[in-house]
């Protein structure tokens, strides 16, 4: 019975959240996914890794952090687009205590991340007793979980999430989501193993402390990112080394989080 009534569950949420908000916007790139997903999986406890291995068969969860997006091209979860399952857009300038109240009462508008999220736990949870649709569960569980704290995935609904801010990288036209999606990450020319090893020395310090923070404060911690983000672009020269000189520390740090929590849910649901 436990399986049917997550289903339900999962039902009601998609119901209750159901949103009609929309635009074309990608994830972190394929290398912050990637990245994500490997310091997730570095950080497994053996069991856990065990399970999401069973599940997501001998490709493994680095193959398919980025199948979510890839998927955008095929008809299978239409409503992964047409819904905005990727982002959570808020207007700029709120209180934290409204910001906050999306983790409660998902907002009607801005996309339905914060909901999906907590429905695929349901999910992904109680597909431990069945196993129907597990593996495409645990594949957005994965991605969507890294989407949440990308910044341009929890910016201000006006502009797209970003996208209509225009700007230049080194001359070439581009906007603000595509700079935090992939641009800053691959200005450092790492591969994905390299970026994940080197932001686990960097940050594992931290990791305990991450690891004791609310839901909510995470949010806001992201949410107050994006707007400082916003805040610089008003006042920048256009000067791409300084953008990246800026914000890459703030970006590596977003992945550590995503990969950190990602792990931790994995663990407790495992
Ligand atoms: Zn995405």
């Amino acid at each position: 019975m436990k399986h049917l009534f997550y289903r339900i569950q999962f039902l009601l949420i998609l119901i209750a959240c159901a949103c009609t908000y929309s635009l074309p916007a990608f994830a972190w790139g394929q290398e912050g996914h990637r990245i994500i997903a490997k310091i997730a999986y570095d950080n497994l406890t053996k069991r856990a890794r065990k399970q999401v291995d069973n599940i997501l068969g001998e490709r493994g969860m680095i193959y398919w952090a980025n199948w979510a997006d890839e998927i955008k091209s095929d008809n299978i979860y239409p409503q992964s687009i047409s819904d905005g399952w990727h982002y959570q857009d808020f207007q700029g300038g709120l209180s934290d205590s409204i910001v906050a109240d999306a983790l409660v009462h998902y907002p009607k508008e801005g996309g339905m991340l914060l909901c999906m999220l907590d429905s695929l736990e349901l999910e992904v949870a109680g597909d431990r007793v069945m196993r129907t649709n597990a593996e495409h569960l645990l594949r957005f569980f994965i991605h969507l979980n890294g989407d949440r704290y990308c910044p341009m995935h929890m910016a201000h609904m006006d502009d797209k999430g970003g996208n209509a801010v225009k700007m230049k990288w080194f001359g070439r036209d581009t906007n603000l989501h595509a700079v935090w999606d992939s641009k800053l990450i691959e200005s450092q020319g790492y591969s994905y193993t390299e970026y994940a090893q080197m932001i686990q020395d960097i940050y594992h310090a931290q990791k305990r402390e991450i690891e004791k923070m609310t839901d909510e404060e995470l949010l806001l911690e992201t949410y107050h990112l994006t707007e400082s983000i916003y805040r610089y672009q008003e006042s920048w020269d256009g000067n791409t080394y300084h953008y990246i000189y800026t914000w890459h520390e703030f970006m590596e740090r977003q992945l550590y989080i995503a990969g950190i929590r990602l792990a931790q849910l994995l663990n407790s649901i495992y």
